[in-house]
């Protein structure tokens, strides 16, 4: 089951229930009058079901901004977002990018690894094609429709981790791992470690 829930005006948050968890893995989209934005793709296992969510939305999806290219946060990309649209630009950190992107081995078999059950729920990322991979810059500003994202490049639980500033409500999306998973049963916020250096 996926749970959509508009959170704000034209701000979507889908719950997409990996493996039946609620509250673990959600997308947002913003809907900026001249299409659809994702932030961060789900994990492969969730694909089909983000696809579906994104249909129901009115728009079509013009962009996906990626925190990190964990498992868990971008493995979906490929079969959801790049099927809604072949040209859809998917914004990455430079160490996460073009060449991640088309080779998601480099970052599956050590997670595999690393995770064990929880890494095989996830499930092997999609393939992204390059051509789709758009590498940021600290500092750089995307802007569509209404919606401005500024990128920051914020390393420390991946190196290669970037949070957004979206404009005009200065919402400041940080894809969960950098500031710890909110655990709502417990209302407590656990830490997420840092990643030995993959890429
Ligand atoms: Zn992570």
């Amino acid at each position: 089951m996926v749970r959509i829930i508009e959170v704000m005006n034209n701000v979507y948050q889908i719950d997409l229930e990996p493996g039946g968890f609620s509250n673990l893995v959600s997308v947002y989209a913003i809907n900026t009058g001249k299409g659809i934005i994702v932030f961060e793709g789900g994990p492969a296992i969730s694909s089909n079901d983000l696809r579906n969510a994104l249909r129901g939305l009115p728009g079509n999806i013009t962009h996906a901004f990626i925190t990190h290219v964990h498992i868990d946060h971008y493995g979906g990309t490929g079969g959801a977002l790049t099927e809604l649209n072949p040209n859809i630009e998917v914004y990455v950190h430079p160490r996460g990018g073009s060449k991640v992107l088309p080779n998601p081995d480099i970052i599956w078999i050590p997670a595999r690894e690393a995770m064990g059950w929880l890494g095989e729920l996830y499930g092997r990322p999609l393939e992204v094609p390059s051509k789709n991979a758009r590498e940021t810059k600290d500092g750089d500003r995307v802007t569509v429709g209404d919606v401005t994202v500024e990128v920051i490049h914020t390393p420390g639980h991946a190196s290669h981790h970037q949070s957004f500033i979206v404009e005009p409500w200065d919402i400041l999306i940080v894809g969960g791992d950098a500031a710890g998973i909110y655990v709502k049963d417990l209302d407590y916020i656990i830490p997420t470690t840092m990643e030995p250096p993959q890429i």
